[in-house]
């Protein structure tokens, strides 16, 4: 037995593969439901509140796995389902269209212990994308598998399949035709709220053990070419985690995100420049991404549980809870 630990101790050094850090009494999750132009003044009261509940709810999902001590990968996931459940989130139900009308989501989600990874991209008939990303790190040697690839494996794992009609929104199918040109732009304060939104959503946690989780689950960009991926299913772009520096989901035009490998790029930052988190996050968004046009946002949790978060857009949905108890969910500015 104690021969079998000690070649196992040596295999993980040789590979160089982060480990679980320490055991951390700091537990804790983070979670967006998108970045983009959101101002208060546009969304009602009864909105706001609809957004904030939803933020808590999936929240809470997450939060109680960890302090059951459960893992932070089943945190991430718990939380990202909630949401795409969740008709308010442009992630599973309530998805964006593509300049076909179609809905094509994407999903990726990675351990920091190891860098296991799996994701899934341009798939419309799979409930939870985020559980069909889980279910190709898990249950395959591969980490991305797109369209019709990713649901073949999707139903001989039993994922829950549903017809593509179940991710039909009213709200999403106007914004469809607004961008298509076929009615009006609206002044309606329920219409105005969705101009310039992601609305991805995404979850980074730290477990008990210290091992770190990050997922994104997105619908894209409304009214995108069919066929096209951004950068919430791909590994170092719009998801990224390593226990020995921290997690990250993005949200945002992911085009910019993929070119700058945005993810990785602040984790790396933050592992060979020494930068902070939050000055590595700075770099990223507002130094690289902001100055080609980019715009959106990221959440990230470092090793040592701390949470962090920025953007350059208006607003990003988001918020975290931690052991020490201290729960915060905001909409708008950074405040
Ligand atoms: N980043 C996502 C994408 O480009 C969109 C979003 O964050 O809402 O597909």
């Amino acid at each position: 037995m104690k021969n079998i630990l000690l070649i196992w101790l040596a295999l993980v050094s040789a590979c160089n593969l982060p480990t679980p850090v320490k055991k951390s009494e700091h537990y804790a999750i983070v979670i967006h439901g998108g970045a983009g132009g959101m101002r208060q003044e546009n969304m009602t009261s009864a909105q706001q509140k609809a957004y904030a509940q939803e933020l808590e709810a999936a929240l809470n999902k997450g939060y109680s796995i960890l302090e059951n001590k459960g893992s932070a990968i089943d945190a991430v996931q718990s939380a990202i389902i909630s949401m795409e459940n969740a008709p308010l989130f442009n992630a599973g139900k309530g998805a964006v269209y593509n300049s076909d009308g179609n809905q094509e989501m994407d999903a990726s989600i990675m351990e920091g212990n190891g860098l296991n990874s799996g994701a899934v991209a341009g798939v419309n008939h799979i409930k939870n994308p985020i559980l069909a990303a889980r279910m190709v790190m898990d249950s395959s040697s591969h980490v991305m598998l797109s369209g019709k690839g990713a649901e073949i494996l999707a139903r001989k794992h039993h994922l829950n399949m549903v017809d593509s009609s179940y991710f039909f929104t009213q709200k999403r199918m106007n914004q469809f035709n607004k961008e298509q040109g076929r009615h009006q732009a609206s002044n309606k304060k329920e219409d105005l709220i969705d101009d310039h939104k992601f609305g991805t959503v995404g979850a980074v946690a730290i477990d008990q053990e210290g091992n770190i989780a990050a997922g994104t689950s997105t619908g894209g960009i409304s009214n995108k070419k069919y066929g096209r991926i951004g950068d919430s299913p791909i590994i170092g772009a719009g998801t990224y985690a390593n226990n020995l520096t921290c997690g990250i989901s993005a949200t945002g035009t992911g085009e910019y995100f993929i070119r700058t490998v945005a993810a990785h790029e602040v984790s790396n930052l933050i592992q060979y420049k020494g930068l902070q988190p939050d000055e590595a996050l700075r770099e990223v968004i507002f130094k690289q991404i902001a100055p080609m046009g980019g715009e959106g946002g990221m959440i990230l949790i470092d090793k040592k549980g701390s949470v962090y978060w920025d953007f350059n857009s208006n607003g990003m949905y988001r918020a975290y809870k931690k052991s020490s108890g201290e729960m915060v969910i905001k909409l708008f500015g950074k405040e």
